[in-house]
This record gives C-alpha cells, structure tokens and sequence, in this order.
C-alpha cells in the first residue's frame, strides 16, 4: 500500500498536479555541501574502481571506533536496506521465523516472505504508548526463532525503547538463543535519549544508515555490526551481488562522518521543529497522537477512519499520506512524514484537517 500511494502520488506529479508528500521518508534537505564536494574529489583521484566488499578499511575503522567495535564487526551496504535484507536472509533461508513487533516498517514483511519465513506479529497498541511488553514477545518465541526485529526509534510511531524494556527483550533473546536484528537508522538523530541494542552485548545485530541522520537517501549506503562470523557470510553475498559500494560514495561517508556532530545537530534541530509545529496544529484536532520521541514521522489515529481510502482520497486533494495499514493493522491510523518544508507540511496538515472534517 505504501508503494502503491507513492506511484499514484508520482503518477499525479508527472500529470502536473502538485502533491504535498508527506507519505515517504524521503527529507526534503540536501546532502550537505562538504559531502558531496568529497564524493567528487574521490571520483577526480580515480576512486571508481572495484574494491572491498567488506567496504573500504578507513570507512571501516571509523565507524569501528565510533560504535567501540573492532572494524572485524563492520561492514559497508548499499543502504540499510540491504543490510536488513541480507541479515534476514542468513537468518532466514533455512527456515524459521521472525517476529516483527507492529506497527513495522514495510519491507520487513515483504522480506521475510521473499525467503518464504514465517511471520509472528507482536501487536503494540496506541493507548498503551506503543510499548512493547516482554511477556507476549516470549510467549511468541519458540524454538524455530530464528529473529526478533527490532525498529528503535520505530518508524512509523517515532517511539523510543526504554532501557528496561530493552534490557527485558535481549534477556528473553539471549535465553533462546534468537539473534535480535536491531534496526537503529533514526537513532542518530532521536529527540531523547535512545539506547542501541549494543549497550546490552554483542551477541546481537545493528543496522544503521547514513539516509537519514546525513540526508544522503540516494546516495545508497549503510553498514551492519555484528560478529565477525555474520560479517563474513554477509561479504560472501555482497560478492556475488553488488560487490561493493562505490568508494567514491564510501569517501563521502567519512567526511559526514567527520562532520557528524554538527549536521546531526542541525538536521535534528530542523526536524524537532517541524515535529512541534505538527504536533502544535494536530492537538487542535480530534486526531489522539503521540508525541515523536525521533524524526520522521507521526502516527495520528481517528476514530472510524478508514485510512486505506482517506489516503487515495486525499490525494486528489493534492497531499500524499501513508495509510495505516501499511503497517499492520492500523486501520485508523494514518502516517505524516515530517520530510517536506515547513510551509507545506502547515498547508498539507491544513488539508488534512479540512478532509477529516
Ligand atoms: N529502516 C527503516 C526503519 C526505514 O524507515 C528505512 C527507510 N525508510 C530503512 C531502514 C532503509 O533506509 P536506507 O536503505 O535508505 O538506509
């Protein structure tokens, strides 16, 4: 459904319709200038040959001193995307199954039955804060468990895990010997205070990106830690893939790297505002939210609301929203991303409103 409302939303577009897009989390901001200046200086010095598919060892070892890791447990993808996907698939291909606390980020599912895994939902509600509660993850998990995902800041809730909630889920994970694939991609750039999966051992799985914390979405560039067998398995199908990510891309990386501190700042300080203004005008409403905890998203519900419909309708109202059911089975909740300006997200929550009246 995600996919499909974006076509449409392109579709509209190329028709010259203007649509407000709020429905993917695809920030409006630019790659700041300094990375993009490194990836050409790279490419002038004839940094566009094949390489590593571990990724390049500079890369490598600055994320390794980032995390306190050894650069053994790093390696480079194309995006986290393929992070996750290649994780799940050395997880996966023999069988099992995977639970997925809901409401999830799309391709999760859509992965875990590419490999023709079973799923298990573990349904987290609107009026208990999203929390997700130990007891019914461990009454989920049996001995064909292969992993349990874990989105922390969560898209599309934009809540955090507290501490001993995560500290409750590694302890039912390492008792059954489950891997936990912890996807950290909004952490970076998080409201409050978000705990990796890390603080809490090394037996498990991190999936980080650079898309959002360095708005380099196009750039196609993530990296997983994890132990070094996992890492090896994981070269092993980036060789008979995509080999590596361009080195040219990898060279970027590190100069957002270097820079880290101060674009994070600026681009969390850029979504925190547009997330109270958000807030600000939805409060004025009958929508019940919670506030975001971390960029991108809101996760508004309306009683009644058949999201699926609301979001195709809006659309010819010029403003692209994601259904909730997108997600699981969140009907009445729809998703606003806070990924355009400030001044349309104001003109799309106003639509918004009016449509719901
Ligand atoms: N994880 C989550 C939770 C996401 O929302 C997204 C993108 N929307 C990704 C992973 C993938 O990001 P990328 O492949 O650009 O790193």
């Amino acid at each position: 459904m995600l996919y499909e409302i974006n076509e449409k939303a392109i579709k509209l577009e190329n028709e010259g319709k203007k649509i407000i897009k709020l429905n993917i989390g695809d920030p409006d901001l630019e790659t700041p200038h300094e990375i993009v200046e490194a990836a050409y200086e790279a490419m002038k010095k004839g940094k566009t040959k094949y390489a590593s598919s571990l990724g390049e060892k500079s890369l490598r070892e600055k994320l390794a001193s980032i995390h306190g890791v050894s650069a053994d447990n790093v390696i480079i993808t194309p995006g986290s995307k393929w992070g996750i996907f290649s994780v799940m698939y050395s997880l996966l291909k023999d069988g099992g199954n995977v639970i997925i606390p809901t409401p999830y980020w799309t391709a999760y599912e859509l992965t875990a039955k590419s490999l023709g895994a079973e799923t298990r939902f573990l349904k987290t509600e609107f009026d208990s804060n999203w929390k997700i509660e130990p007891e019914k993850l461990e009454a989920l998990a049996d001995h064909n468990t292969r992993t349990i995902i874990l989105n922390n800041p969560n898209n599309p809730t934009s809540k955090v895990v507290d501490g001993k909630t995560l500290k409750a889920i590694v302890q039912i994970a390492n008792d059954k010997k489950i891997s936990i694939i912890a996807d950290e991609v909004y952490s970076d750039i998080s409201f409050v205070e978000t705990k990796s999966i890390s603080d809490y051992g090394d037996n498990h799985v991190v999936i980080k990106s650079f898309s959002k914390a360095f708005t380099m979405t196009g750039w196609r560039i993530g990296y997983i830690i994890a132990k070094k067998e996992l890492v090896e398995k994981i070269m092993k199908l980036n060789q008979i893939t995509f080999t590596n990510v361009p080195v040219f891309i990898q060279e970027a990386a590190l100069k957002a790297l270097e820079l880290r501190q101060e674009i994070v700042e600026r681009i969390r300080e850029e979504y925190q505002k547009r997330a109270n203004l958000a807030c600000e005008v939805l409060s004025k409403t009958e929508m019940e939210f919670s506030r975001p905890d971390a960029p991108f998203y809101l996760f508004p519900k309306y009683t009644g609301l058949d999201s699926e419909r609301f979001a195709f309708d809006l659309l010819d109202k010029g403003v692209a929203v994601a259904p909730g059911t997108a997600f699981g089975n969140y009907r009445e909740h729809f998703r606003i991303s806070l990924t355009a300006p400030r001044e349309e997200i104001e003109t799309g929550l106003k639509k918004i409103c009016e449509a719901l009246e």
